[in-house]
C-alpha cells in the first residue's frame, strides 16, 4: 500500500500491488517517448502563455520563476536526452517526465497509456500552460516529473539519438563499470533508459555486467544504438524492441535462440538478458 496525494490536499490509500513495477516492466518515458513529447510541445510554438494554471509544489522547482513563463511567447521547444525545455524570449523551462509524467497538448497526448497512467484525472495536472486558445499540461499519476528552470543541458552527456561514433567511444570505452550501468548514466549519454538499454545490449550481444569494454564492442553497441533508435520510435516507444516489455517476467525465452532469459539487478534497474548469446 502507498499513500497517494494528488497535490490538491486530498490523500488516499492505492493498493499498487496491481500495478506493474516500473524497475521489472519500465514502460515510463524514455528518449522516444520524450521525443514524441516535444513533438506534440511543438504545436505550441508561437503561442503566448496566457495563464500558468497549474504549478505543483512537490513536482516545481522555484515556482515564483516558473510562475514568470506568464504573458510570454514560446519561441522554441527542444530537446536533450529525456529533458524537454520551453523556450521564451526571457526565461526556458526544462520538463522531466519522471516514471508516468506525460504531456498533453489541446487535449490529446501522443502516448495513450503508461504504466502508472492508466487513465486521465485532472487531479494528475503537475504544471499546466493555458494559451488562450489551447493548453499544455504533464499528466503525473505518481508526481516524480519534475518541471524547472533550465540548467541548459548541465550534468547531460549527448544525445542518444545523435551521439556520434567518436563521442560514444570517449563516453563509453573503458570505463569500470557493468556497461548497463553507464549507459543508464545520463551524463555519459543521455536519453536511455532501462528497456532502451536492455534492448540495445540483447541486440549487441553483449552482457549488461561488462566492464571495460574494448573499441570494438562498444563502436557495435553504438551502430546498434543508433539503428534501434528509429526503428522502435516508428514502432510506437521504447517498449516496442524484440526483448518487449511481454518478455520482461520470469520464464521468458529469448526470441533469437529461445534461451531462458537472466534476470538480476544490474546498474540498479532489473535487468533481462540472454546467457547463451550475450557475452
Ligand atoms: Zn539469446
Amino acid at each position: 500500500m502507498l499513500i497517494v496525494s494528488h497535490g490538491t490536499g486530498d490523500w488516499f490509500v492505492a493498493d499498487v500491488t496491481t500495478w506493474p513495477r516500473p524497475t521489472d516492466n519500465g514502460f515510463v518515458p524514455e528518449i522516444l517517448e520524450v521525443e514524441m513529447y516535444a513533438e506534440a510541445a511543438r504545436r505550441v510554438i508561437g503561442r503566448r502563455v496566457s495563464r500558468v494554471t497549474h504549478l505543483d509544489s512537490l513536482v516545481v522547482g522555484e515556482p515564483s520563476i516558473v510562475q514568470g513563463l506568464e504573458g510570454k511567447r514560446i519561441t522554441d521547444v527542444t530537446r536533450l536526452g529525456k529533458v524537454l525545455t520551453l523556450h521564451t524570449s526571457l526565461l526556458a523551462v526544462d520538463l522531466h517526465f519522471g516514471m508516468s509524467g506525460r504531456i498533453v497538448v489541446d487535449g490529446r497526448s501522443p502516448i495513450d497509456e503508461l504504466s502508472y497512467a492508466a487513465s486521465d484525472d485532472s487531479r494528475w495536472i503537475r504544471f499546466g500552460l493555458s494559451f488562450g486558445k489551447g493548453f499544455l499540461y504533464i499528466s503525473d499519476p505518481r508526481r516524480f516529473a519534475r518541471v524547472q528552470p533550465t540548467r541548459h543541458g548541465e550534468g547531460l552527456g549527448p544525445d542518444a539519438m545523435t551521439i556520434s561514433k567518436q563521442q560514444f567511444r570517449e563516453c563509453v570505452t573503458g570505463r569500470n563499470a557493468p556497461i548497463k550501468a553507464v549507459l543508464l548514466d545520463q551524463s555519459s549519454v543521455a536519453g536511455l533508459g532501462n528497456m532502451l538499454v536492455d534492448e540495445i545490449l540483447w541486440r549487441a550481444d553483449v552482457d549488461p555486467h561488462r566492464k571495460k569494454l574494448d573499441a570494438a564492442t562498444v563502436d557495435l553497441i553504438h551502430a546498434k544504438m543508433r539503428a534501434v533508435l528509429p526503428q522502435l520510435a516508428r514502432r510506437g516507444g521504447s517498449h516496442a524492441g524484440r526483448l518487449s516489455v511481454k518478455l520482461r517476467v520470469p520464464g521468458s525465452a529469448c526470441p533469437r535462440d529461445g534461451a531462458l532469459l537472466s534476470r538480476a539487478t544490474v546498474g540498479g534497474r532489473t535487468t533481462f538478458w540472454c546467457p547463451k548469446h550475450q557475452r
